[in-house]
């Protein structure tokens, strides 16, 4: 099935029912399915067709649903960029994805595009803040009525539906081809293994951006399912502890950098009502033990941590409700699983000379799954070594347990050796966070004369409280291996992340390996 189709049935049958909410206002099935129609056909006359690239810079919108079906019924290729790059990183992008036409319809972007149109001389760029490009509105009014044109596309489940860009956490981002077939397989895979129960009468609250397989894929499930999506045009955590309250959320997916600044920015949240929230979904990045059971002092609702990656079209594993409660009663080491592999999804982990590893031991993890991506957007070589014979290798360190619970220790690229033991910053790191006067810890590997590396310890503290390096180690005298307790600390205002709340360890890496032959990356 096309993604368009699943969209259409719901609106045949439902036409009424609330697609999506955004801003106060209310858009129904039949809104959006006539928006969608009106954009592809003027995609159309834009000269669109078949797999051709159409990338789209904005916040969280209708339009941007809109988008997504309009492209899913001519056969084009949806590109989101994400907004928070500079012009020059957007044009790397629009390069990479050989771009046909750049669309920007929410009206926010005016410094962005400013900036970029400059550099883009020969695209065709539409907008809502441009004055001398071509504009939104007289775009739509021009085109959008129907023409001969066929809609009728030459598209399979397995012809290319988005192209996403990888989080850019170790290098340049890439181009992840994802196919209608990989949404499907997505969506299948959840509905069978999560028991995240939207659907008609259901509302999800989005707020991840759609430039991240987090924010397109946690808006198509709900609407692929006929669920009704509460859109954030970004994350802000007072409307999102608003609208917990107000708009009867049954579920929503947020990274655990959200968490964090939900907990932090809310005032007087414990006194906040949110019992109407069923279930909160995390993932995308670590959680340290410390902020899950704050969390859940706050969200008295089902957890699940999700596992995935762009090139997996986001979650194939996850830790369910029951698996949270299994760790609060007799196994509290659970909590530092990222969970059992959705229906479907196979995993293995493998060494460095490509051997399947036995359970307990540490290596890279591998994936095969339905919803592994097509490809990396021409790059022949990185694709070959990223998926072979259908699996996905992940970049990721990883134990499966005898029960088959996935332990992730860190990226393959994270790991610390010093003194030739093998150091994953994440344990050390679950050990600081539950320090009171730490509020956030990246762990990073920087030179030692001694030992090769040696850990230090990158912590944010609470307003008024600060914490030295000897209280730190006297800390974790009784909690960690002597080789693993940091020697050095320091103390950050914030930590740099990239937008979907990653830690950017490289960043932080940086000025300690400058003159080095580690690889910062
Ligand atoms: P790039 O590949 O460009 O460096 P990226 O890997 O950060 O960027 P994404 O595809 O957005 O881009 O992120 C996937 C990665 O996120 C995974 O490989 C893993 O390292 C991390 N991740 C995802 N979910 C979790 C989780 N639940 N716990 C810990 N890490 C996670
Ligand atoms: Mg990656």
């Amino acid at each position: 099935m096309l993604i368009h189709q699943f969209f259409d049935f719901h609106c045949q049958r439902n036409p009424d029912n609330i697609c999506l909410i955004f801003a106060g206002q209310h858009y129904s099935y039949q809104d959006i399915a006539k928006q969608s129609q009106q954009l592809a056909q003027a995609l159309l006359a834009e000269g669109v067709s078949h797999g051709d690239r159409v990338a789209v810079l904005c916040e969280n919108c209708p339009e941007y649903l809109s988008l997504m079906m309009a492209c899913s019924r001519i056969g084009a290729v949806l590109v989101p960029i994400n907004y928070r790059l500079a012009p020059a990183e957007v044009l790397y992008v629009i390069r990479d994805a050989q771009t046909k036409l750049l669309l920007a319809p929410d009206g926010k972007l005016r410094e962005l595009l400013d900036g970029l149109r400059p550099l883009v001389s020969k695209l065709t760029i539409i907008s809502s803040t441009e004055q001398g490009r071509r504009n939104w509105q007289h775009w739509l009014q021009e085109n959008a009525a129907p023409q001969a044109t066929s809609m009728t596309s030459a598209s399979n489940t397995y012809s290319a539906f988005l192209q996403l860009y990888t989080s850019g956490t170790t290098g340049n981002p890439k181009g992840v081809v994802i196919s209608h077939h990989n949404i499907v397989a997505l969506y299948t895979m959840s509905q069978t293994s999560l028991p995240v129960k939207s659907g008609i009468g259901t509302r999800d609250l989005v707020c991840a951006p759609n430039f991240h397989i987090g924010g397109s894929g946690t808006l198509l499930l709900p609407i692929l399912a006929g669920a009704s999506v509460v859109l954030h045009s970004s994350f802000n955590p007072l409307a999102i502890a608003d609208d917990l309250e107000q708009l009867q959320i049954d579920n929503m997916f947020i990274v655990p950098a959200m968490i964090m600044a939900i907990i932090e920015y809310v005032p007087n949240i414990e006194q906040r009502d949110f019992s109407h929230l069923k279930q909160l979904l995390y993932g995308a990045s670590p959680i340290s033990t410390g902020l899950l059971e704050k969390a859940a002092s706050i969200f008295k609702c089902d957890f699940y941590q999700c596992y995935g990656m762009t090139e997996t079209t986001g979650t194939v594993v996850s830790l369910s409700p029951a698996d949270h409660a299994l760790a609060l009663k007799a196994r509290p080491e659970l909590l530092q699983s990222c969970g059992r592999p959705l229906a479907g999804v196979e995993v293995k982990v493998i060494n460095k000379q490509g051997d399947v590893l036995p359970s307990g031991v540490t290596g890279e993890l591998l994936i095969r799954s339905e919803s592994n991506m097509q490809g990396y957007f021409n790059l022949e070589q990185a694709s070959r070594e990223t998926v072979v014979d259908g699996w996905v290798h992940t970049g990721d360190s990883a134990m499966i347990d005898e029960d088959g619970y996935i332990f992730l220790r860190d990226r393959m690229k994270d790991m610390i050796v010093s003194g030739g033991e093998n150091i994953y910053p994440i344990e050390i790191e679950n050990v600081l966070s539950k320090h009171p006067a730490i509020t956030d810890v990246a762990v990073i590997g920087i030179p030692d004369d001694k030992y090769g590396e040696t850990p230090l310890a990158c912590v944010v503290c609470a307003t008024d409280q600060t914490i030295t390096i000897e209280a730190l180690i006297t800390f974790c005298r009784d909690k960690l291996a002597g080789f693993k307790i940091p020697r050095r600390l320091e103390v950050y205002e914030a930590l740099p992340r990239n937008p979907s709340g990653k830690i950017l360890k490289k960043t932080l890496r940086e000025p300690y390996w400058k003159d080095r032959e580690r690889k910062i990356n």
